[in-house]
């Protein structure tokens, strides 16, 4: 992770230059590699897939959206992540955590996992450690601790975009207003691939004004009046 260890420092903070690509190599091999190259430096982000104006929210899960060839239901938490993890990969930014977290019964492993995503770690008494730096979205967090252990278990930086975006990503359950499901509807479209999660789930159900015409066996009662 020479990219990490040169990484300017800027205020006190730390990042990644923007543009630079995770590190492949998790489990999820095929997707990272789609990745990197769509976040290669220079490339211009993809045209907005469509209009899409948020109508309901269902089971404080899903986002009702209607556009001008269908609707689609849209999973609020996965579309989240997705617009986190791209902003994350663009810039991994550490800060400074003060007071330290203090985690204890590290394996070497896990101190290795944290060092190798940038993080500060130093022995802090017996079987103790001293986090000195963590993710910004982590950071002011109350669950901080809990999320830099998760962030040791990973295997790569990668794995630590992906468990931060979903970590901060607005949770399935979660009350959402039309003003902030358009907001994220409007963000997600922009991202740089917006059909799948970063772990390749799919993010929107599309039901097309097509398949649906299809389903209700619209042409069986053309010419009758059944609210044609
Ligand atoms: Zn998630």
């Amino acid at each position: 992770m020479g990219q990490l260890i040169q990484a300017a420092e800027t205020a006190g903070h730390y990042s990644l230059e923007p543009g630079s690509s995770p590190e492949p190599g998790h489990s999820d091999t095929a997707e990272t590699t789609q990745e990197n190259r769509r976040a290669a430096p220079g490339t211009p982000p993809a045209a907005p897939l469509m209009p899409l104006k948020a109508l309901a929210q269902v089971h404080q899960r899903y986002i009702l959206a209607e556009h001008p060839t269908g609707m689609w239901l849209v999973e609020q938490h996965i579309a989240h992540e997705r617009v986190l993890y791209e902003q994350l990969c663009d810039r991994w930014q550490l800060v400074p955590l003060e007071p330290p977290v203090i985690l204890n019964h590290l394996l070497p492993v896990q101190v290795e996992q944290l060092q190798r995503i940038g993080l500060l770690v130093e022995p802090f008494g017996d079987r103790l450690w001293a986090v000195r730096l963590a993710p910004e979205p982590l950071a002011q967090r109350s669950d901080c601790a809990d999320a830099l252990v998760e962030l040791s278990w990973g295997g790569s930086l990668e794995a630590a975009l992906v468990a931060t975006a979903c970590r901060t990503a607005i949770r399935n359950g979660t009350p959402m207003s039309l003003e902030a499901m358009q907001d994220l509807l409007n963000q997600w479209q922009q991202t740089r691939n917006p059909r799948t999660c970063p772990h390749g789930r799919p993010i929107y159900l599309p039901l097309e004004e097509s398949s649906l015409s299809r389903f209700f066996r619209r042409h069986w009662v053309i010419g009758k009046s059944h609210g044609i």
